[in-house]
């Protein structure tokens, strides 16, 4: 179900503050999820990538980054202490990694869910062929995760070398939805270049694809890439966007950042409020979480899984929320 707005309506509420937007969005998430906010656990498995985004921190040509990669009983482990917490879902995310070939990551997926039935398993591995996809999703993966970063072609060539491919990315996204995973794109809010129109770009995009899951964030500059010294994306626009997304497709899975916590202290709590459902701790080991740095900042890197999940726990009961114990499923 998705709603017709004008595109008015839309661009103006990217840009202002309408209480309206606000109460609706937050009525819509209570009507689809009531007080349940969905959990899911982060592996970030390696920080090695062969791509070179101009904002993202593990671009290959950050030689300022220190590379670690997981192994595939690592990740198990990060489940199984995941799994004693209440996680029922693991996302496993990484750079564009060749060292992981098809066969390790249908491994590692069919590993997981042979420990872990119940669970869900969600990947974010990045452009792959849709022969891959395929062989991910007959391992047993339930969900991927491949933001667009922009629906306006011209923008996605100032974000990415020309090696990059706005149609490639296009492709993967309507291949994954095909082979019938729970799909999500998205993208960052204020990055460079980015204006009212290419957001609203990105929500007719959103609009045409019915993505089961939207991931959307600000922006933040990270010192050691050419977008070091541009500013970041705001919460207020980024609160707004969520609005926005959680009511032009009510049901969607809508993660509270990681990113949206670092550029305030109470970003995620007020994210939930402005709509969205699901939050993501961090399940990768302490010894490499510094390393995974797509930007400056990044909250939590020194605390203990268990810490994160009850952290998570306190600042949602805070605001009248639930963590749930289940996969957290989309809601047709
Ligand atoms: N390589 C995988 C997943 C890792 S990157 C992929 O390409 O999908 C995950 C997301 O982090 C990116 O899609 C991007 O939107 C976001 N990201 C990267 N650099 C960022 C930055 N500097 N600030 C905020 N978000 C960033």
């Amino acid at each position: 179900m998705t709603q017709n707005f004008s595109d008015q309506q839309l661009k103006y509420w990217i840009e202002n503050d309408d209480p309206w937007l606000l109460n609706e969005a937050q009525k819509l998430r209570r009507q689809w999820y009531g007080d349940q906010v969905y959990v899911r656990g982060l592996i970030e498995f390696s920080n090695y990538c062969k791509n070179d985004c101009y904002y993202c921190g593990i671009r290959c040509g950050n030689n300022m980054a220190r590379r670690y990669r997981l192994t595939p009983q690592q990740i198990f482990d990060c489940c199984r202490e995941g799994y004693e917490l209440g996680f029922r879902t693991f996302v496993l995310q990484s750079g564009e990694d060749p060292f992981y070939d098809d066969d390790t990551l249908c491994r590692i997926v069919s590993g997981i869910k042979e420990r872990h039935p119940d669970c869900a398993v969600t990947l974010s591995v990045g452009e792959k062929e849709r022969k891959s996809y395929q062989a991910f999703f007959d391992a047993g993966a339930d969900r991927y995760l491949l933001r667009h970063e922009t629906a306006d072609e011209a923008h996605y060539e100032k974000l990415h070398p020309v090696e990059m491919s706005y149609q490639n990315r296009m492709r993967c996204l309507r291949d994954l939805k095909e082979i019938g995973y729970q799909t999500g794109c998205g993208f960052m809010v204020g990055s460079p270049y980015q204006t009212v129109d290419t957001l609203w770009e990105d929500l007719q995009f959103i609009r045409r694809l019915k993505p089961q899951m939207v991931g959307i964030g600000p922006f933040i500059p990270q010192k050691d890439t050419p977008f070091g010294t541009e500013t970041a994306g705001t919460m207020e626009m980024t609160l707004r966007l969520l609005s926005i997304i959680r009511l032009i497709h009510p049901h969607v899975l809508l993660p509270a950042t990681t990113a949206l916590g670092t550029i305030h202290p109470k970003g995620r709590e007020l994210g939930i409020l402005a709509g969205a459902n699901v939050v993501m701790p961090n399940l990768s080991p302490v010894a490499v979480r510094e390393k995974y740095k797509l930007y400056d900042n990044k909250i939590c890197t020194g605390d203990e899984a268990a810490e994160c999940r009850f952290c998570m726990q306190k600042r949602m009961e805070s605001i009248g929320y639930q963590v749930a114990v289940n996969r957290g499923d989309f809601q047709p």
